[in-house]
């Protein structure tokens, strides 16, 4: 039997297709019952009881004092800029999902890349002052794949600068950080409950906020601007959460624990695979309290075969690794125009988008599944 016969032998399930992500779902009998309660209710949306309930619920699991539900994360994110009035400049990152700058343009913001960390690829903080212009007047980093950003370098450069603090902290659920929640950082914190994300509501996204009175203006602009029945003090847009998605999420809840588990498991069983495997860099171990919500792999030039060539290896191997992030957000057309956009200024975003492939990671991912994997890396 030859070598690659024998690793077929061992992993049985080759053809079969794996995505670099599945949604998390509970059980669909566990959801009936919520179902019912809604049927019965005849509330499906404008706040209803399950909506309320998330809110709550989702305060005591994240550790944050107020939180208003979204019907996405893209939403969330307009809002935030509406509810503090971002105008003007917002410095921000290249190196995420589109939404984040799109959430910009939506605002009639001009967004201001700077570079990423090499070693983190969140925002370099040493780079931010530099970028600063008498129109800029807030800044807009990215916790990528749920690994903290300095929150301590870019609120001293806020405080000194008197700029409003917006993370986009969709990829960063339940990630503490000295032992309190990342999301209570910055002005306000914006996440995705997208069905690819680490804790899903199908759609969903959400408005982390440290204080009441700022709850309530998000509250109105999440729904046209409403006060009361005859009040309308702002043009809002419609970004409410509906009892469907509400419903599920306080599901979801009680599994993300056993889930967030799994996934830190995955990430151990990986580091552990890929060590021998030259010119495969894995980004430094995560502290424990962080969310494995991707596992993003860095082909260096040792490795024998490009990163595209590999991501096409796995592919025809009916494995679906994933570019995240490539291309860079500024290489799009609605951006490449702007002066910030160009290569000379973002090398270590250039050089990131160029390496990185996300490996599958999700709780449903079999052991067996991260060995077949590896096994089409190792080459
Ligand atoms: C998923 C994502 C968003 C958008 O969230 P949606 O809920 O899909 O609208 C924004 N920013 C980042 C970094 C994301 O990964």
């Amino acid at each position: 039997m030859s070598a690659s016969n024998a690793v077929r032998a061992v992993y049985p399930a080759a053809d079969e297709r794996i995505y670099v992500t599945q949604p998390y779902l509970p059980p669909l009998r566990e959801f009936i019952p919520y179902l019912e309660k809604i049927w019965n209710s005849k509330t499906l949306t404008n706040g209803g009881p399950f909506h309320q309930q998330l809110e709550k619920a989702l305060c005591d699991y994240l550790g944050v004092e107020h939180i208003a539900l979204f019907a996405n994360g893209t939403l969330a994110l307009v809002t935030a800029l509406q509810a503090l009035r971002v105008t003007g400049e917002v410095i921000t990152t290249p190196y995420t999902f589109v939404a984040t700058a799109h959430s910009l343009l939506w605002n009639g913001i001009k967004p201001v890349f700077v570079d990423i960390d090499p070693d983190t690829l969140n925002l370099d903080p040493s780079k931010i002052e530099a970028a600063i212009t008498p129109q800029t007047t807030a800044i807009m980093p990215v916790h990528c794949y749920g690994r903290p950003c300095n929150v301590e370098a870019i609120q001293k450069i806020a405080d000194n600068y008197n700029l409003k603090v917006i993370y986009d902290a969709a990829h960063a659920f339940g990630v503490q950080r000295d032992g309190s929640s990342v999301l209570r950082w910055g002005d306000l914190a914006v996440l995705s409950f997208h069905a690819t994300k680490v804790f899903n509501t199908f759609e969903g996204g959400a408005i982390v906020c440290p204080d009441a009175r700022t709850k309530q203006r998000i509250d109105h602009l999440k729904n046209f601007g409403f006060v009361d029945e005859v009040t309308v003090v702002a043009p809002g847009i419609n970004g409410k959460m509906s009892e469907v998605n509400a419903a599920f999420g306080m599901l979801q809840l009680q599994h993300i624990d056993r889930a967030l588990e799994r996934r830190k498991e995955i990430d151990r069983l990986y580091r552990t695979l890929l060590a021998d495997v030259k010119g495969v860099r894995c980004l430094n171990p995560e502290e424990d309290s962080t969310n494995r919500s991707y596992f993003p792999i860095l082909v260096e030039p040792d490795y024998p075969i490009s990163r595209d060539a590999l991501y096409q290896h796995l592919r025809d191997e009916n494995i679906h690794a994933r570019r995240y992030f490539y291309p860079l957000v500024s290489d799009f057309p609605m951006y490449r125009g702007l002066p910030s956009a160009n290569a000379s200024n973002l090398p270590n975003a250039k050089a990131a988008a160029s390496k990185v492939l996300c490996l599958p990671i999700y709780p449903d991912l079999a052991d067996d599944d991260v060995h077949r994997i590896v096994n089409c890396i190792d080459l």
